[in-house]
């Protein structure tokens, strides 16, 4: 048999980064795969990774270059999916990485898509508007050669928003000819976008969490909650957290850390958010060192932020007795082990925050239908499909003894697997 070489030659093998952590995790899983692991291999590749220059004029006249990507990690089971990324730090393996999730996180909740992401490596904060643009457009016209809506759908991540979702949807129309909303999801509502879409992570989030606290034999309605990251995700699971009498303690963000013992107010600190752009600077809370944020003494963790934050150096620390993966691959597969030896359980990003993909799908289905739902439905819907898919994976954790990770890739993996195995190699 030829070698396989499980690490791409375009990846740094001793670096891995957050690919590598999606290694180990698919690893584990492959014992509980029966006849299925022959195909195990498809998911430790993406299909197709795109690399594209992105240039812009700026403001001042002078050109600008910028890194892009667009990843297919895999389509067995549909098109392609996932966000798009504007941060200073996306690399290749990050963005091969948040595809792979997605193939995994579609396949947990069962929405009939594979997994994709896209990002452009730049700080969008030093873009003006017109900057933004200019080269939200270019990058759409330098992926349009892969992405449709029936190819690969792209969404909304860190700092990418409905305004720049409408620049990709009319950018990729304009170039085909055709208004094509089903493009992208997460869209404005005035442009083919869906009602609930903006909270559906955090909606997802906190409908997952409740589920989880239940069979801990946990109280949600007097939890103490620490929150990173109080953006689209981490902001909308603090509300709906609080709304059921929940204490949200401590938040962190890029800007710092705020705490206040008896529970922060959380709409004054969103609409501080909403202001200043960070919780830095909210004055009903007191200011703690952002180390210390993952000491503090509460029962649920919310890391709603970015990946490889709770590792080896603060797994120990930590006193939750549930951690609700908002963002997507927050806690290294190191760190993860020493949380299941400490009795801590991690509910993971492929299924907690799988809400807002699972809303995306909605939003598609109505754009092909031209047939809009209204928000209750959408809502309903939404709880449905998560709890359903919680419930799935639990048992799954229980009959093989294994973390809610392992049991959620058990379920996924199959599932992509077996779409692979039914489609075949072609040619
Ligand atoms: N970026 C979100 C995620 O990581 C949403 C993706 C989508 O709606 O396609 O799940």
């Amino acid at each position: 048999m030829p070698a396989q070489h499980p690490v791409p030659s375009y990846l740094q093998a001793d670096n891995l980064g957050p690919w590598g952590n999606y290694l180990q995790q698919v690893d584990r899983v492959i014992p509980y795969l029966g006849h299925l692991a022959r195909w195990a291999e498809t998911l430790k590749r993406p299909k197709r990774a795109l690399i594209v220059d992105v240039p812009i004029q700026l403001d001042n006249g002078t050109v600008a270059h910028f890194e892009g990507y667009r990843v297919q990690h895999n389509t067995s089971r549909g098109p392609g999916k996932g966000g798009v990324r504007f941060h200073q730090d996306v690399t290749l393996s990050e963005v091969m990485a948040l595809s792979a999730w997605m193939s995994i996180k579609n396949a947990a909740v069962n929405v009939p898509y594979g997994g994709a992401k896209g990002g452009i490596r730049v700080d969008p904060k030093k873009l003006s508007l017109g900057e933004l643009e200019r080269m939200t457009r270019r990058y759409t016209s330098e992926i349009g050669i892969i992405i449709g809506p029936t190819k690969d759908i792209p969404a909304p991540d860190v700092n990418t928003n409905e305004q720049i979702m409408a620049w990709m949807m009319d950018t990729y129309s304009m170039n085909e000819g055709a208004t094509a909303t089903g493009v992208v999801t997460g869209k404005p509502v005035d442009l083919g976008g869906s009602l609930g879409r903006r909270d559906a992570t955090g909606r997802g989030v906190f409908t997952v969490g409740v589920e989880a606290a239940r069979h801990l034999g946990m109280d949600v309605s007097t939890a103490r909650i620490a929150v990173q990251g109080f953006g689209n995700v981490g902001g909308v699971a603090a509300r709906l957290f609080t709304e059921t009498g929940a204490k949200v303690v401590a938040v962190q963000d890029h800007g710092g850390t705020v705490y206040r013992d008896s529970g922060l107010d959380v709409t004054a600190l969103l609409a501080h958010v909403a202001k200043a752009g960070t919780v830095a600077g909210f004055t009903q809370a007191d200011v703690l060192p952002n180390a210390a944020f993952w000491e503090v003494d509460c029962d649920i963790l919310i890391p709603a932020a970015l990946e490889q934050q709770i590792t080896v150096d603060n797994a120990g620390r930590i006193k939750a007795k549930l951690i609700i993966e908002g963002a997507n691959g927050p806690t290294t597969p190191a760190a993860d082990d020493i949380l299941q030896e400490r009795g801590i359980l991690v509910l993971p990003d492929v299924i907690a925050n799988a809400g807002g993909v699972t809303v995306s799908y909605f939003e598609w289905v109505q754009d092909f239908s031209s047939f809009f739902w209204g928000e209750d439905e959408i809502n309903a819907r939404l709880v449905r499909i998560m709890k359903e898919a919680f419930a799935a994976v639990w048992q799954v954790s229980q009959d093989h003894k294994v973390t809610l990770r392992t049991a959620t890739f058990i379920v996924a993996c199959k599932r992509i697997l077996h779409a692979r195995e039914l489609r075949g190699l072609y040619p």
